[in-house]
């Protein structure tokens, strides 16, 4: 039986990708700082570790793993990563964990690595335009991310890529572009667009109003967890040694976005734009080159996605007594 650890098995991402490798019929270890919050891990086994700490990280790869996954991070929605006020924890403790990782697998002689790396790297000179914004893999460089999550991101890129150079690795990149779904935070300040603006449509009362961050033109793309983790494991047992964007090219505004969800809850809100963080102006994913690496790209329509992620956050909100 095949197996593979899952670091960041807590996590919204790393939660469902632990069930979709169950589901393959694969031996599962996940490791997080915390459990899932929402359901139980069907991890056949899940440690709480603290992946910064380099003991108790190489602990964790007692197995011959045919896969690791490293998803851990410190990490949330614009609310807790362009504040500026989380940037010292948010790249001291990732990077922790990407170097205890990476190394814990060099020791054990792990057959393949995956990195969750983010949109986050591309530099702000190529997103300033919401209508025209260029997130080709190659347009990496000159660097200059728009936040510190994103600068750490690029470093551990190159962690991980210097350890395949060096040390003959097999690693696998992913640049995930806003990935939402079931089962992801949506409140308490690390969530992140959809979940958030789900919650405020939520609570809303049909007729009234929900505050938007900005001027809503912003724009971005949403990809759903299924079709991440379709791409995840793609790109994993390929032989694309570069980084890859996993992320949807259906650009749409906050505004747009919000009056999808409002639609689909059947109420008619207006938008309140108020001060807020908000990152780059424009970004989407650039699918050409999974397209030609892989032979696939993510498909599945926003509206979709929304709808199921929507109905679970209604039912968040109602069973919290905040409707
Ligand atoms: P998440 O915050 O839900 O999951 C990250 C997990 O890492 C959490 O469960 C957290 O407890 C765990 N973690 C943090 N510090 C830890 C530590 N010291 N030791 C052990 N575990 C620790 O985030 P997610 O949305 O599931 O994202 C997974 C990965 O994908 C992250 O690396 C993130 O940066 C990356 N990513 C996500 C998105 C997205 O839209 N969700 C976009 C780009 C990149």
């Amino acid at each position: 039986m095949k197996s593979a650890l899952v670091c960041g098995a807590g996590g919204f991402i790393g939660h469902h990708l632990v069930s979709r490798l169950k589901d393959e019929g694969m031996w599962v270890c996940g490791v997080d700082i915390k459990p899932p919050e929402f359901s139980a891990s069907r991890a056949d086994e899940f440690k709480l570790v603290d992946l910064r700490d380099p003991t108790a990280t190489y602990k964790c790869l007692d197995r011959d793993f045919d896969e690791v996954y490293q998803l851990a991070a410190d990490m949330g929605g614009a609310g807790y990563v362009f504040t500026g006020e989380n940037c010292a924890a948010v790249m001291h403790n990732s990077a922790l964990i990407n170097i205890n990782v990476v190394d814990a697998c060099r020791q054990a002689g792990v057959g393949r690595v995956f990195f969750s790396s983010s949109a986050c790297v591309y530099p702000l000179y190529n997103q300033q335009d919401p209508q025209n914004p260029t997130c080709a893999e190659a347009t990496v460089y000159p660097a200059l991310p728009d936040s510190e999550y994103g600068w750490e991101k690029l470093f551990a890129e190159r962690l991980y890529l210097t350890y395949a150079r060096n040390y003959g690795m097999t690693c696998r990149i992913a640049r995930y572009h806003n990935i939402f779904g079931p089962e992801g935070t949506w409140q308490g300040g690390r969530e992140k667009a959809p979940a958030a603006l789900c919650r405020k449509v939520a609570m809303a009362e049909d007729g009234g109003e929900i505050e938007i961050w900005g001027d809503g033109e912003q724009t971005r793309s949403f990809l759903y967890i299924d079709e991440c983790l379709e791409a995840t494991l793609r790109l994993m047992r390929s032989d694309c040694d570069e980084p890859l964007n996993i992320g949807s090219d259906e650009m749409i505004s906050i505004d747009g976005l919000a009056q999808a969800i409002a639609h689909i809850a059947g109420k008619k809100l207006s938008l309140h734009h108020i001060a807020g963080p908000t990152g780059v102006r424009g970004r989407t994913s650039d699918n050409r080159l999974i397209r030609e690496t892989l032979g696939w790209a993510p498909s599945a329509r926003l509206n979709e996605g929304l709808k199921s992620t929507y109905r679970w956050i209604a039912e968040q909100v109602a069973a919290t007594g905040q409707a």
